[in-house]
C-alpha cells in the first residue's frame, strides 16, 4: 500500500578514515514513492545509496526494510537493484544478454527468461535492439539496458545514482518523462539520486536535501520550496533573498529583527528569543516593486530603494534594489509590468508571511 513505510534508515554514521561522509542520517522511504536525495558532488548520496544496497557497512546506525533489520545482510540478499552512474554493462554481450544476466545466474529456466526479458525491454522500448551489442548503441539506449538489466531482477527497491550524469540535457530531459512513467507502470519504490534540482523538481514526489553528509530536510517538493528549514535548503531549490539580522522583537504572529539597521517583519517561530540571530528567507516573486509607497498594512515590509541592476528572462525580469542599509534585494516582474529601469527610485515591499524564519 502507498504511505507505508518501506524503509527506515536510522542514526547512520560513515566515517572513511577522517573522512565524516554520513552524520546521523534518518530517513523513512515510503512504499512506491520516488524519492530523490539531492545534494552536491561529496555530499555523502552515493554512500548513502551504497550502503542502502549493502555495498558499504555503516559506521554506525541501522537500516531497515520492511521492518527487518538488514544493514548486515550482503546485497544479494536483499530486495534492491541498482542502476550506477557508469551503467556497469558487459561491453562484449548483447542487449539480451546484459538484461538476461541477473536471472541466468540465479538459475532461471531459458524460456522464462525469453519471456521476462521480451517485457521489460518493451517496458523500456527498445525490444528492437534486443540483439545488438551494447557498444553499437548511443547513451540514451544505454541508459535503458541498464534500468531494464535492474527492473528484471523485480526489486522491490530501485536505487538510481546519478544514472543519467553522462548524457546531455536535451537527452536527459526526455528520459525524466520516461522514468516517471516507468515509474508509475512498474509501481517499485525508486530511490534516485541526483545532484541536478532540476531534475529532482521533475522527478520526485518528495525530495530529501543532502549537504556535507547531513540530510538537511527530506518533504514534499513544494513544502522544500515554500518552507525551507535552512539556509542550504533555501538558497538550494530555487532562487532566494537571505537576510541575515537579529531578533529584536517577538510578537504573536510575527517577529521583528534588526537588520543591518532596517526593521523587518518575519514569521515567528516556536523556540525564538529576542537577540537571536536569524535569517529570512523571502523569494523574489514574493517581493513587489513599485514607483509609489504603497499604504502599508500591519506586518508589511516596505523599503526604499534603487534599481541598480535588471536582468531580462523571457517572460520575466529580476530587479537588483539597493536599499538603504546597503543591501541589494532581488524581485522579479512579469515582463508585461516591467516598467522600471536602472538608476530610479522604487519600493519594495512584501508582508511578513511570505518570507520564512529560519534558525540554523
Ligand atoms: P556524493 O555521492 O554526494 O558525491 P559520496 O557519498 O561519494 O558523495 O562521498 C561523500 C564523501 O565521502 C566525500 O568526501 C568522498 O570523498 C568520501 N568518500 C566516498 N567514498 C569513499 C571511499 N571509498 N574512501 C574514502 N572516502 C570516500
Ligand atoms: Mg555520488
Amino acid at each position: 500500500m502507498k504511505g507505508e513505510v518501506i524503509l527506515r534508515v536510522e542514526g547512520l554514521w560513515k566515517y572513511f578514515g577522517d573522512v565524516i561522509a554520513l552524520r546521523n542520517i534518518n530517513l523513512e522511504v515510503l512504499k512506491g514513492e520516488l524519492l530523490v536525495l539531492l545534494g552536491p558532488s561529496g555530499s555523502g548520496k552515493s554512500t548513502l545509496l551504497r550502503i542502502i544496497a549493502g555495498l558499504e557497512k555503516p559506521t554506525k546506525g541501522k537500516v531497515y526494510m520492511d521492518s527487518e533489520d538488514i544493514t548486515d545482510l550482503p546485497p544479494y540478499k536483499r530486495d534492491t537493484s541498482m542502476v550506477f552512474q557508469s551503467l556497469a554493462l558487459f561491453p562484449n554481450m548483447t542487449v539480451y544478454d546484459n538484461v538476461a544476466y541477473g536471472l541466468k545466474i540465479r538459475g532461471v529456466p531459458k524460456d522464462e527468461i525469453d519471456k521476462r526479458v521480451d517485457e521489460i525491454l518493451d517496458l523500456v522500448k527498445i525490444r528492437e535492439l534486443k540483439n545488438r551489442r551494447v557498444t553499437k548503441l548511443s547513451g540514451g539506449q544505454r541508459q535503458r539496458v541498464a534500468i531494464a538489466r535492474s527492473l528484471i531482477l523485480n526489486p522491490s527497491i530501485l536505487l538510481l545514482d546519478e544514472p543519467l550524469g553522462a548524457l546531455d540535457l536535451k537527452l536527459r530531459k526526455e528520459l525524466h518523462v520516461e522514468l516517471k512513467r516507468l515509474h508509475e507502470e512498474v509501481g517499485n519504490t525508486w530511490i534516485f539520486v541526483t545532484h541536478d534540482q532540476e531534475e529532482a523538481l521533475t522527478l520526485a514526489d518528495r525530495i530529501g536535501i543532502m549537504n556535507n553528509g547531513r540530510l538537511e530536510q527530506v518533504g514534499d517538493k513544494w513544502d522544500l520550496y515554500e518552507k525551507p528549514a535552512t539556509r542550504f535548503v533555501a538558497e538550494f531549490i530555487g532562487e532566494t533573498n537571505l537576510i541575515d539580522g537579529k531578533v529584536v522583537e517577538v510578537g504573536d504572529k510575527y517577529i521583528v529583527v534588526d537588520w543591518m539597521g532596517e526593521k523587518i517583519y518575519a514569521p515567528v517561530l516556536e523556540n525564538i528569543d529576542r537577540g537571536m540571530n536569524v535569517s529570512i528567507s523571502i523569494r523574489p516573486e514574493n517581493i513587489s516593486v513599485s514607483f509609489r509607497p504603497k499604504s502599508v498594512g500591519e506586518g508589511v515590509n516596505i523599503y526604499e530603494g534603487e534599481v541598480v541592476d535588471e536582468l531580462f528572462k523571457g517572460s520575466y525580469v529580476i530587479y537588483y534594489v539597493k536599499i538603504r542599509n546597503g543591501q541589494v534585494i532581488r524581485a522579479t516582474v512579469l515582463s508585461k509590468d516591467a516598467d522600471f529601469d536602472v538608476g530610479n527610485k522604487v519600493y519594495i515591499y512584501w508582508r511578513f508571511d511570505k518570507g520564512v524564519t529560519i534558525i540554523d
